[in-house]
Parts: C-alpha cells; sequence; structure tokens
C-alpha cells in the first residue's frame, strides 16, 4: 500500500491521527513519532499484525519489542505486577523515555516477547504517540523505526526510502525530540538494572533513593553465546559502512592531539566533533555533532546515516564522558564503531 504522509502538530491534524489510529485497529502497521526516536507500530495483542513489524525492519525473531500505552489501566492488563519499585519509577518517570520490564500476562503475543516470559512497557510524553493509543484503545508494540542494523530514525527524511512501501500509514512530526532511545530497565532483587542507557539516567534514578547498577554489556562487547538481560544487546547496531573510531580523553587538549594523530595517520578522514572543537580539527571534511549533550544525542543518528556518503577512508568520532546522557551516547557510539575505541 502507499504510504500516506502527515507532516503534523496535534490540533491542526487530529484527523490524520484517527487514520492512523484505524490502521493499527485494523492490523496494519504505522510509523509514528515518540520523544525518543520514530516506531514502527502495531497492535500488540494481535500476533499477525506485529509480524509485520519484524517483517518490515528484517528484525530477529529473538529480539523482543517494547509495547507502548497511554494510562495505566492499560498496564494493569499487561502484566502480572507492579512492584513498589517499578511503581516509584512509573510515578516519576512516565510519560517519558523509560521501558520498564515486567512478567507478562498471557494476552501478549510470543511474538511481541520473543518468548520472554517478561515484557518491556513504555508510557511516551510524546503527544501524537498518546494520542494515536489512546484513539486506537489498544497497546502499541513499537521498535524503532529503520531497517535493523541502521541507526534509529530520527527523522522521517532520513528513514524514508528504507522504510516507504513497507508501512501502511506515516504520521511524520518533524525532528524527534530525545533522538537516542529509551532508557530500558529492570528490577532485580530491589536493584533496578539499567539495560539499555538513555534520557532517564542512572543518576535521575539514585536520586529518589534507588541502588542502580549498569549492566556491564551497555560498554562492552558480547560473545556469541554470553548470557544477556536484555537480547537487544547481541545485535550489531549503528554501525556505517565506513570504518570507524572514537576517541575520548577527559582531558580537551589530549584528545584533540590525539585525533589530529589519528588523521595524520590515515588518509581522507571525517571528524564528527563538538561545535567548539571543529576549526582545531586539520582535516576538510568534518560534521558538527553539536555542543550540549542534549544536541549530540539528538544529532547523532542522523550524522552517523550521512557518513557513508563522504567515501572516507576512516571516520573519526569524538568521544564525551560516560555520565548522564553521556553514557546513552556513548553506548551508541561504541556500537557504531564496532568497538574500534581508544580512551586516553
Ligand atoms: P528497539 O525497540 O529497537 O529500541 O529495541 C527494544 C529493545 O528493548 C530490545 O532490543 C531489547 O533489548 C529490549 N527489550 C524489550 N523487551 C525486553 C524484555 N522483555 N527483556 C529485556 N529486554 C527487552
Ligand atoms: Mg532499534
Amino acid at each position: 500500500m502507499k504510504s500516506k504522509y502527515a507532516d503534523l502538530k496535534l490540533n491542526e491534524n487530529i484527523n490524520k491521527v484517527e487514520e492512523a489510529a484505524t490502521y493499527i485497529k485494523k492490523g496494519k502497521i504505522v510509523l509514528f513519532p515518540t520523544e525518543t526516536v520514530y516506531g514502527i507500530g502495531a497492535n500488540a495483542l494481535d500476533e499477525n499484525a506485529v509480524n509485520k513489524i519484524f517483517k518490515a525492519k528484517g528484525r530477529a525473531s529473538d529480539n523482543p519489542l517494547i509495547v507502548h500505552i497511554c494510562n495505566m489501566q492499560m498496564l494493569k492488563n499487561l502484566v502480572q505486577d507492579i512492584g513498589k519499585i517499578e511503581e516509584k519509577l512509573i510515578n516519576n518517570f512516565w510519560p517519558g523515555p523509560l521501558t520498564i520490564i515486567f512478567n507478562k500476562k498471557e494476552c501478549i503475543p510470543n511474538n511481541v516477547t520473543a518468548g520472554l516470559e517478561t515484557v518491556g512497557i513504555r508510557m511516551p510524553s510524546n503527544e501524537i504517540a498518546r494520542k494515536l493509543i489512546e484513539l486506537a484503545k489498544l497497546p502499541i508494540a513499537a521498535p524503532s523505526a529503520n531497517i535493523s542494523g541502521k541507526p534509529s530514525g530520527t527523522k522521517i527524511e532520513d528513514i524514508i526510502e528504507e522504510l516507504d512501501g513497507k508501512v501502511d500509514y506515516i504520521l511524520d512530526s518533524g525532528m524527534a525530540d530525545i533522538g537516542v532511545e529509551s532508557t530500558v530497565v529492570r528490577v532485580v532483587d530491589n536493584k533496578v538494572h539499567i539495560l539499555r542507557p538513555g534520557k532517564i539516567t542512572k543518576e535521575d534514578m539514585q536520586k529518589l533513593g534507588i541502588d542502580v547498577v549498569i549492566e556491564k554489556q551497555i560498554m562492552e562487547e558480547c560473545s556469541p553465546n554470553e548470557k544477556v538481560m536484555s537480547p537487544g544487546m547481541k545485535y550489531r547496531h549503528y554501525a556505517p559502512n565506513t570504518k570507524c573510531l572514537l576517541v575520548y580523553s577527559d582531558n580537551e587538549k589530549e584528545l584533540i592531539e590525539e585525533i589530529n594523530k589519528q588523521i595524520k595517520n590515515s588518509s581522507n578522514v571525517l571528524v564528527l566533533g563538538r561545535t567548539n572543537h571543529l576549526e582545531k580539527y586539520n582535516t576538510n571534511n568534518k560534521l558538527d555533532m553539536g555542543e550540549s549533550l542534549e544536541d549530540i544525542s539528538k544529532n547523532i543518528f542522523t550524522l552517523l546515516r550521512k557518513v557513508d556518503s563522504y567515501n572516507a577512508n576512516l571516520v573519526i568520532i569524538e568521544g564525551v564522558k560516560k555520565e548522564g546522557l553521556g553514557l546513552a551516547i556513548m553506548n551508541r557510539l561504541i556500537r557504531a564503531c564496532e568497538h574500534n575505541y581508544i580512551e586516553i
């Protein structure tokens, strides 16, 4: 089916969201915005509809989807129980960019959770996403909008070529606010384990008096048979075809020196750097990541999608401190660079 576009603000274009909701109800798949990245959504209670998402993305069937909801009744319909710590997280961070893993009820088809007894659930804050769920009156299973392995879609222009014709309806509301996917957490023995870092940080949760553990695989390479708490950790993700190198130092001068040394040792290098550092790099090919962590988070997937068009021999990417939102950025960058990383 041919896609329809809608570049919309919610109140001007409520009819487009209504139309998209009817597509969800009919078992079709819809590309829609959230505050983190765009998603490809389907009725989370309809196994056939959910299969269409896996097919459109070329996603491995052992990689579970996140279910998006718009109210607490939906949560109660989907999960066995809501613990005290989960309740605290919900009260403080929902609606917002936090996915919580719960024990699932029978009504969730197996393909949504890739056969796991648990399900990841999130209540997005993006008003179009919430309206879509509300009008469909259904929980919506939605992974990031991209062909598997590619960077997640943060604006329609970046993903239209790879997804046009593969989805039934497109809601376009411009650039996603946050730009990296949600934080994914699971509570085990009264501790919150971060399975994927995002905008809601370890520090945000610690401020509430919660014990937080960061899973080591967030920054490390997984061996093929390693047991992981979150299947997504195992997958190759975000990497451009061009070879990429991630470089970080706490010391700004040393960071710039090291990147210039790497530029000298190679030919035809593209650098992705912070706005204030760009002029210090001795190459003509440069892309501006922005200056604040918020800017970098917003821009990073669009930039990673651009790098191959430079036909460079090497892409050098400036790292950031692995703190706060910086951990989420570094988790995506280290995967984009396939663990080709120098820290000084
Ligand atoms: P995506 O929707 O592409 O952002 O990916 C969602 C990610 O959430 C998956 O790759 C998993 O790593 C994680 N996830 C979803 N459901 C579960 C679950 N039940 N247990 C652990 N991790 C999950
Ligand atoms: Mg994804």
